[in-house]
């Protein structure tokens, strides 16, 4: 018996539609016409396109098998750590694609479309709750633009008081987008050195923030992983010098409905549905990255906000203080759907599936150490980082090690993030991976490990199995080749 989930199999080439087209065969078959043909007027239609001609069975075939070449949370276990790519139940699809939402306009008034607009109002009112915090707006279409919505969030609420603050704290382990979206905003960011712990330090807070900073952006749990513990406190810093907190909620997939943010301080936090409330994801988009904020900051949102009165739902630009709209609409609607439908679909379950995210990280941390280094061993929440420091005498690296795991068909954990962790390999399993998932990738890793002893070629040839090996990356980027 393969004990692997393998990769073997009838992987089938497929050339261009313009390769496999034949002049004359069709798609579809009309009656035979009773009339003479006459060509189209040059004049009027032009050279016309050069489509190939196919038939119905070559179109299926292709885009069947191209769709195969491809890997998604359907096909197998993806630990992307910081990603959160959970499974995204059916039933989440069937609510998005019901015809009165995915068929409603934007522009619809208000009165024929009381449906979604109390969707996003119950939306609203759920995160907040999940959350802790007062209130909050789906309109940002993504995490960063969560975060620049915090930013600007910020800014309106300084000026408000008659300040101008220049600079933001950011963490060293912090997601790329969040210095980012504070230099969208015009704010400097200042870094902030993780503590030997992996965590904060009050200290390293204390000595930096002054009346000329904003506030702190900081993910929690963080980007290794763990807690950041003292996070109470270093609100408290922040706050006596007049500042605020931002939370990147990225990985609230590990404290669903048990951290209460506003008690842990935080000021504003994004949540991505797209991770967290299971929303198909990769490759771009299309997401949503809701900001919840305190009773202070709640005049602040973003407009229009949707109220509710005594004749029903509508919406409203009468928030005289806020930042204003920043899309075109209401955010993707859509994804607010498929959020709604897993809240309401697990209900005060919502902890249980956090509780087995951090049971499940902890599990492959625990069954792995003894393997791979574990630069922070201590308890995790919903992912584990390692590095590939115990690969280093072979020559090996994290980059050989995760294009070995596509032989054994897993796809990669998340590689040399954060960058404060040299050869990283960030592990998320998430909620949804069944004991024996979890079991067989913990046996292939190890498998991986061994033969990083014994015949480390295998990993730095890898992948070999696979319909194409191991690319010239840079060439990759610098040349790209789209052919199939
Ligand atoms: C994914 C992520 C973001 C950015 O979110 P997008 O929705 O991709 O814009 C920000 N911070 C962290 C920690 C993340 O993991």
């Amino acid at each position: 018996m393969n004990e692997y989930v393998g990769t073997q199999g009838l992987i089938l080439n497929e050339p261009l539609l313009w390769e496999r087209g034949r002049k004359g065969r069709t798609g579809f078959s009309l009656p035979t016409r009773d009339v003479d043909p006459v060509a189209l007027d040059a004049a009027i239609a032009g050279e016309g396109p050069d489509f190939p001609d196919l038939s119905e069975v070559e179109i299926v075939r292709h885009y069947t098998r191209l769709s195969q070449w491809n890997y998604g949370v359907d096909s197998g276990m993806y630990p992307l750590g910081s990603c959160t790519m959970k499974y995204n139940p059916k039933t989440n699809e069937r609510q998005a694609s019901l015809p009165g939402f995915a068929g409603s306009h934007p522009l619809v008034p208000s009165e024929l479309c009381q449906g979604a607009l109390q969707l996003i109002y119950e939306l609203e009112h759920d995160l907040a709750h999940i959350s802790g915090l007062e209130a909050a707006s789906v309109q940002p279409a993504a995490g960063a633009q969560g975060e620049m919505t915090g930013m600007l969030i910020f800014a309106a609420y300084h000026r408000h008081r008659g300040q101008t603050r220049s600079k933001i704290l950011i963490p060293d382990t912090a997601h790329g987008t969040n210095p980012a979206s504070a230099a969208l905003c015009g704010f400097k960011s200042v870094p902030l050195e993780t503590g030997p712990e992996g965590v904060l330090t009050p200290e390293a807070v204390a000595a930096v923030m002054d009346e000329d900073t904003a506030g702190l952006m900081v993910t929690n749990p963080n980007t290794l992983g763990l807690f950041e513990t003292h996070i109470r406190q270093i609100a408290d810093i922040v706050h006596t010098k007049g500042g605020l907190i931002y939370g990147d909620g990225a990985n609230l997939n590990a404290v669903m409905g048990i951290v209460d943010f506003s008690r842990a301080g935080i000021d504003v936090l994004h949540i991505n549905l797209h991770k967290t409330f299971s929303t198909p994801h990769g490759g771009g988009g299309p997401g949503a990255g809701p900001v919840c904020v305190s009773r202070e900051l709640a005049p602040f949102l973003p407009t229009p906000r949707v109220v509710k009165d005594a004749r029903g739902y509508r919406l409203t630009e009468e928030f005289p203080l806020s930042i204003g709209k920043l899309n075109a609409f209401y955010g993707n609607f859509g994804i607010l759907v498929r959020a709604y439908s897993f809240i309401r679909s697990l209900g005060n379950q919502l902890k249980d599936a956090s509780q087995h995210a951090v049971l499940n990280a902890n599990y492959i941390k625990e069954k792995l150490k003894d393997r791979y280094h574990l630069p922070f061993d201590k308890p995790c929440m919903h992912e584990c980082v390692f590095t590939d420091r115990h690969l280093e005498p072979y020559k090996v690296t994290t980059l050989d090690l995760a294009k070995r795991l596509i032989d054994y068909g897993f796809h990669p954990p998340t590689i040399y993030f954060p960058l404060v962790v040299p050869g990283a390999i960030m592990i998320e399993p998430t909620e949804s991976e069944s004991r024996e998932n979890i079991d067989q990738f913990i046996t292939t890793m190890r498998a991986i490990a061994e033969e990083a002893r014994t015949s480390p070629e295998l990993l730095t040839s890898a992948p070999r199995k696979t319909k194409v090996r191991r690319l010239d990356e840079t060439a990759a980027a610098r040349k790209p080749c789209l052919r199939g």
